[in-house]
């Protein structure tokens, strides 16, 4: 279910003319229970946005996608996780 998220974000990087850079898929540490673990998140790498289209690109992908997924801005990324529990 994450290629949707993959895709969303590739729209959205497109639309401002730079590349995507998926950070972290189920691979590196993270925190106990993660998500990352399981296959349902990836972080997308924001060094190369500006602030504004990092707020933009949030928005862009919670319209987008299904209520299911979390989209949260850290300090050097944005991490997109799928729950279906919530
Ligand atoms: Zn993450």
């Amino acid at each position: 279910m994450m290629c949707v998220a993959v895709i969303c974000a590739d729209d959205y990087c497109k639309s401002i003319g730079i590349d995507l850079v998926i950070t972290s898929g189920n691979d590196g540490v993270h925190m106990v229970n993660s998500l990352h673990y399981v296959g349902k998140a990836i972080d997308i790498r924001t060094n190369t946005m500006t602030t504004e289209q990092q707020t933009s690109c949030i928005s862009y992908l919670r319209e987008r996608l299904d209520y299911c997924f979390d989209v949260i801005l850290e300090s050097d990324h944005i991490h997109i996780e799928y729950d279906e529990n919530q």
